[in-house]
């Protein structure tokens, strides 16, 4: 019997919300199950589109236009299948955190899941085993959570298959955020892009703002890049909304993540957007124990534009400070 049931029929036409039920023993609850929320709305023949937000618990573009998109969606001139997982890490996002209290994971580390698992590893497992075979194309909207800040920016990562590189990209571009972003990840074992990039199947993710708060300019592109990716793979018949051409940038190796070596009061010299030049100093920490001590200068390792910085003033030591990325080269 499957530890991770729904009640969501897939194929039943129309819109339907209901939970995925995990199986969750605690001292209070022994029995207990967590219900995370999962819609459906089921237009009739297409592609199917799988929508994540609170993938990490302390970011809240996905969640929150996720909601709103899932409310006004419906299968009338829908062209195809819409599943929404609005919090997929639903204990970490309603304790106001990137891992889950309840087992301590990273949602997107612990991918393809655990049937054995704890909590964490039992939800991956059934978006792996459920939700990803059924999927075309896979939205997983992140933002910087509480301890980074970041360029509105659609992320994606270099294929080794060409064409599924170029439709990845041409998907990056339609979703319209101001920055578009191949990138090296520091470490990528267990995520769910990966999961979803080694079925061969279309990831596009982001990272909108950050800091554990919300803007209206990336709530703004959060809304109208769901709705740009629908019209993109013929789900609707509307127009791509595009104010402005996204700017395509990659971060293609570890050198252009800047990390903290001390502990202190970080201080940002340059904001997100800004260009910078190797050798600048992006920011500088503070230590507010020694009054007279200079503070640490952070010093750019390239030349290209500050996509992400420190997301707090508090800084520990091996705290991603900095991310730099350049133009997007062709290899
Ligand atoms: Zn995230």
């Amino acid at each position: 019997m499957a530890r991770v049931t729904t009640d969501i029929d897939f194929d039943r036409p129309g819109k339907h919300a209901g939970t995925i039920s995990v199986p969750n023993s605690s001292n209070t609850s022994g029995w207990g199950t967590l219900m995370v929320p999962l819609l459906v709305v089921n237009g009739g023949k297409g592609p199917t589109m799988l929508f994540t937000g609170g993938n990490h618990g302390d970011e809240y573009e996905g969640p929150v236009a996720l909601l709103k998109f899932a409310r006004e969606l419906q299968p009338d001139g829908l062209f195809g299948r819409v599943i929404i997982m609005p919090a997929l890490n639903l204990p970490a996002l309603l304790a106001g955190q990137r891992l889950s209290p309840i087992d301590g994971k990273n949602m997107n580390r612990v991918f393809p899941g655990d049937r054995r698992g704890t909590v964490t590893s039992l939800i991956a497992y059934f978006v792996q085993n459920e939700l990803l075979p059924r999927a075309d194309v896979v939205v997983d909207i992140h933002s910087g959570g509480r301890s980074m800040y970041f360029a509105p920016t659609v992320v994606v990562h270099r294929l080794p298959d060409v064409d599924g590189m170029s439709r990845t990209l041409a998907a990056l571009h339609a979703f319209n955020a101001p920055y578009g972003l191949v990138i090296e990840e520091l470490d990528a074992e267990g995520m769910l892009d990966t999961a979803v990039e080694a079925m061969g199947k279309i990831l596009i993710s982001t990272e909108l703002g950050g800091s554990a708060t919300l803007s209206p300019r990336t709530i703004g592109i959060a809304e109208r890049g769901i709705r740009n990716l629908l019209a993109h793979f013929g789900l609707t018949n509307k127009a791509i909304e595009a104010p402005a051409a996204t700017r395509l940038l990659e971060v293609p190796d570890g050198s252009f993540y800047l990390a903290a070596e001390e502990d202190g009061l970080y201080e940002p010299l340059v904001d997100v957007e800004g260009a910078v030049k190797r050798g600048q100093a992006l920011g500088q920490v503070h230590d507010p124990e020694r009054p007279l001590a200079p503070p640490a200068a952070k010093i750019a390792t390239q030349d290209g534009i500050l996509i992400c910085r420190h997301g707090q003033g508090r800084v520990a030591r091996g705290d991603t400070l900095a991310v730099i990325a350049r133009d997007f080269r062709a290899h």
